[in-house]
């Protein structure tokens, strides 16, 4: 069984150790400070006698660490772990479980599912939980961080007549986390000493799921970036919109609503550029081909129809897209049929159509579409 050193200190950054094993680049120690991943935490890295640690598991009480390259059985070696992603853990799993602990005093729900990594932190509760219910206990939660309350972690002699959460059934080894006043758990991941380390807690977002609902939340130092960076994006967008960052909301609402005017002008303009070029349309040939651009599929079944109703034939009317052209063609069925069928073989074609009209996605040039069809 490997030493678990930090049970013991949960604030250890650097320690040594005697290699008992390495086989594989797989190393065990006589003790650690390195978490296997375990109870919804990945593991830790860091270093092992300047050899990267990249994962670190347990097993029946022994803990396994996955090395870049062997290390030396028997030496004394000395141990760093990437201290600053660990403590940005221990920020976030100690703000988990004092949440954890006040949705289960408030609304009694458990806490049945719980991941964090290095970029998330997810926690899934049993039960509903509204908007404002997140409100009240995200409040709740940073009044806990302030009044800097004791987390206590120890392996009690009995578990008899101890309260405490637990998402396993365990009757051995349960390492207890207690929090002064709000919390009692069964977990064996390091954690702060006071709640102010912790520095504050954010409920992100949350969805329903399986007749819960799963939060994503943020603490500490993830919260301190995660709050920079929509700063940034919040000056950015103020700026860009010339609003006042309390205000860019309204101003992207009223961008949509000019937006949406300005598509209804300009479809409006365009079916009247099309009675016009129609109007004007007095074709030499039973084979035309109009290119138009910014036209989409429906403005262009509208302009070759009206074409076609219009002087009959062949009727082509295209608009420039990526590598090609979208196209609309007009025509009796029969001649329309035997043109597309033409058409078709002359160039890449995506599309088809009925009766009077074919539509699609021609990927040529002008040049080559001109010579081909007219
Ligand atoms: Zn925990």
């Amino acid at each position: 069984m490997t030493v678990k050193l930090y049970d013991i200190d949960s604030h250890l950054k650097e320690f040594e150790a005697t290699v008992i094993s390495c086989e594989n680049a797989v190393a065990v120690l006589d003790k650690t400070a390195f978490f296997p991943e375990g109870g919804g935490q990945t593991a830790d890295t860091g270093e092992i006698d300047g050899v990267r640690v990249l994962d670190v598991q347990i097993k029946d009480g022994v803990i396994y660490h996955y090395l870049e390259k062997d290390i030396e059985i028997g030496k004394i070696v000395k141990c760093k772990i990437d201290w600053d992603e660990r403590f940005r853990k221990m920020q976030n799993h100690s703000g988990e479980h004092i949440i954890s602990g006040i949705v289960h005093s408030l609304y009694g729900f458990n806490n049945v599912g719980f991941h964090l990594s290095k970029a998330e932190m997810t926690m899934d509760f049993d039960g509903i939980l509204t908007r404002e219910d997140l409100l009240k206990i995200e409040k709740l939660a940073n009044i806990a961080v302030w009044q800097n309350v004791k987390f206590n972690c120890y392996y009690p002699e009995s578990l008899e007549n101890l309260e405490y959460r637990s998402k396993l059934d365990l009757t051995e080894d349960v390492r207890i986390v207690e929090i002064e006043n709000y919390d009692r758990c069964a977990c064996c991941a390091p954690h702060v000493n006071t709640s102010a380390e912790i520095g504050v807690i954010k409920i992100l977002d949350f969805c329903k799921l399986r007749g819960g609902v799963r939060l994503f939340v943020k603490c500490g130092s993830d919260a301190l970036d995660d709050y920079n960076t929509r700063y940034q994006n919040d000056l950015k967008i103020s700026s860009l919109l010339c609003a006042e960052q309390s205000e860019i909301a309204t101003a992207v609402e009223k961008l949509i609503e000019t937006e949406g005017n300005l598509k209804f002008l300009i479809t409006d303009l365009k079916r009247r550029l099309i009675a016009e070029k129609v109007k004007n349309f007095n074709p030499e040939s039973d084979v035309t081909a109009e290119f138009e651009s910014g036209m989409d599929i429906k403005e262009l079944q509208l302009y070759a129809d009206q074409l076609y109703k219009k002087a009959g034939g062949i009727r082509a009317v295209l608009s420039e897209t990526d590598g090609g052209y979208y196209f609309a063609i007009c025509g009796d069925e029969k001649p329309l049929g035997e043109f597309f069928a033409c058409f078709k073989n002359a160039f890449n074609v995506k599309g088809g159509g009925r009766g009077n009209m074919v539509q699609g996605t021609v990927f040529a040039s002008h040049d080559e579409i001109v010579k081909i069809i007219l």
